[in-house]
């Protein structure tokens, strides 16, 4: 079988969800090895191994924590001209998707960006997109190089299949080029105790329905466990900030349920979200363009309906 790299998402060896989505995708596409990159990894190697890592390569070079992407795009280089994977697998999300196309670059390889399927198919996986603002759905395959695809969030159900993978240091060197952009501080986001939005299995978003009172939108999340997202009138009210905006111009997220309160169902929005696998609206008019898309519709002022069902959902 032949290898297939998973770059390991985490922080200080904290193994994100989307990695375990990545080496359950990896598993139905040969060996599934994982390249960690930085400190801890030896926390990470219980998560590893629970999501089928034969192995674990650790880059342990401080200096691909000091300076931003390209002296990880390098590393995967070298990596990848030892182990030789027919496939290299990362999150979807900004520095992933840099990595991604720096070293298809240097490999000279195809690169699949925001897959939202992979499956085996022969030499090469293929791969299911949606493109054009969530108009058209397409598969694609990779027919040159080493086949690099960056997955989104939630497009596979992690499943388990237990291993104890060995850890193995791997030096790399790292060129005066890559070295331009050095990170001099970098401090976590205030963190809110509520799932990161793109990886989150639930999200409840609010639009200018909510009058700018975000408080029932919370409430809610908060009794479901989910994320909170919001529409750009949302946030260029300032109602809400940047980071949780969905859409064209915002993230792009695929939970098992989203629900969107008070959001008129503009295309722009609907292009963030409309892969979510249940879509659940709350909105006062019944003719809003966001019930043509959903699976459930509430007609009904959100400051009465969430309220309701957070009751409803705080009680079982
Ligand atoms: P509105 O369209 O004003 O809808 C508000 C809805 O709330 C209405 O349907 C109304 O019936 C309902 N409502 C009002 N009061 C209540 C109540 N009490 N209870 C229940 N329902 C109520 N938008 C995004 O969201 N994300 C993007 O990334 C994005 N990118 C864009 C990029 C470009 C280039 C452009 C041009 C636009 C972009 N937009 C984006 C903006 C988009 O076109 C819409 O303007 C925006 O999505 C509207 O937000 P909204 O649905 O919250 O507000």
């Amino acid at each position: 079988m032949s290898n297939v790299l998973v770059l390991v998402d985490h922080t200080a060896g904290v193994v994100r969800k989307t990695t375990a989505e990545l080496l359950t995708i990896a598993r139905r596409l040969g060996e599934p090895v994982a390249v960690f990159i930085g400190d801890g990894v030896q926390d990470a190697l219980p998560a590893l191994g629970q999501y089928g890592a034969t192995k674990v390569i650790a880059l342990t070079n401080p200096e691909l924590s000091q300076y931003l992407v390209a002296p990880k795009a390098e590393a995967l280089q070298q990596v990848a001209a030892k182990i030789e994977p027919s496939a290299i697998l990362i999150s979807s999300n900004a520095e992933g998707k840099e990595i991604a196309a720096r070293l298809a670059v240097k490999l000279e390889s195809g690169l699949i960006t925001d897959a939202v399927d992979v499956q085996a198919d022969g030499s090469s996986p293929v791969t299911t997109q949606s493109v054009f603002a969530g108009n058209f759905t397409v598969k694609s395959k990779i027919t040159k190089g080493i086949a690099i695809i960056t997955v989104k969030p939630n497009a596979a159900t992690p499943e388990a299949a237990e291993t104890s993978p060995e850890v193995e240091e791997f030096d790399v060197t790292i060129s005066d080029a890559a070295k331009t952009a050095r990170i001099t501080d970098s401090k976590p986001r205030a963190a809110t105790g509520r799932p990161e939005l793109t990886e989150a299995a639930i999200i409840v978003s609010g639009g200018r329905g909510t009058g700018g009172d975000f408080a029932p939108v919370e409430a809610f999340a908060d009794s479901l466990g989910a994320a909170v997202g919001a529409s750009r009138a949302a946030v260029d009210s300032g109602w809400y900030p940047h980071a949780y905006q969905v859409g064209q111009t915002g993230k792009t997220v695929s939970p098992q349920l989203y629900v969107a309160a008070g959001i008129s169902g503009a295309i722009q929005h609907r292009a963030g979200m409309q892969t979510s696998k249940t879509i659940v609206a709350i909105n006062k008019d019944n003719e809003a363009p966001i019930f043509e898309l959903v699976d459930f519709g509430v007609v009904g002022d959100l400051h009465k309906v969430l309220p309701a069902a957070t009751e409803e959902v705080t009680k079982r």
